[in-house]
């Protein structure tokens, strides 16, 4: 049986109205068919599964935040009274939840569970609700960048980005790990800068000594802070790819 959802999230059939939002795991496009509401979205996970209880752990933890952000996006664009939540993949069976504004002078037969039995209003003007749900994943854009944990990982602190992300396990990992093996190049530093500090005064009487010196005590300690620098620029490296290979991965 082909299923609508799978194609629309693999591209082969084109979504209503603007292209979808990729969030990780999910989709977010406008609904199907014209609905009781203008303001009608889907929140899709991009795998084919029919039960909230398939989910996978990363897709859980994902579908919270991006089912507030939706509703949020939604009615910060419509004015809307209330944002309806609602899944049952009855008949579509894809999973997938419906994130949708009732305006405050929406009619009683299009309040609540009645939205979905409601008639669209006729004629269905579908410009509008694809301009409409343009504007509401436009304002979904700016936290869904995809290239922001290679930045935070690569530019702030290994890990920091796979945090922000949700992927705190593994990014976690690494920014401990570079925090502790920054403290042990510290501590190197500090001990073999003292192990080799001449304690004859005449070292420091010019500054071409102290020049000299300088120059001397890096060339002699930078074989032992070796291991902790190339330690360090593998944990930067881990960071930048696993998020380069999301970017990849995960395709707008
Ligand atoms: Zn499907």
């Amino acid at each position: 049986m082909k299923c609508a959802l799978c194609g629309i999230a693999s591209g082969a059939i084109p979504a209503p109205g603007p292209a979808p939002l990729a969030r990780g795991p999910f989709l977010v496009h406008a609904k199907l068919e014209p609905g009781a509401h203008a303001g009608w979205l889907l929140v899709v996970p991009r795998r084919h599964v029919e039960q909230v209880a398939e989910l996978t752990d990363e897709e859980a933890r994902g579908l919270g935040p991006l089912l507030r952000e939706t509703a949020a996006a939604l009615r910060a664009e419509t004015g809307a009274a209330k944002t309806y939540v609602a899944c049952f993949a009855e008949v579509v069976p894809h999973l997938h939840f419906h994130v949708i504004a009732r305006a405050g002078d929406a009619p009683e037969d299009a309040r609540g569970p009645r939205a979905f039995l409601a008639a669209a209003p006729e004629p269905a003007d579908e410009a509008a609700r694809a301009a409409l749900a343009a504007r509401v994943l436009a304002r979904l854009q700016p936290a869904d960048s995809r290239f922001r944990p290679l930045l935070l990982s690569g530019l702030l602190w290994p890990g920091a980005g796979q945090v922000v992300a949700g992927r705190r396990r593994f990014g976690g990992a690494l920014a401990i790990a570079a925090a502790v093996v920054c403290v042990l190049l510290i501590r190197a530093l500090v001990a073999e800068t003292l192990l080799r500090m001449p304690t004859d005064p005449v070292f420091f009487d010019d500054f071409g000594s102290i020049v000299a010196l300088s120059q001397r005590l890096a060339a002699e300690i930078r074989p032992a802070l070796a291991p902790y620098l190339w330690t360090l620029l593998g944990l930067w490296l881990a960071g930048c790819v696993e998020a380069a290979v999301r970017i990849v991965r995960e395709p707008r």
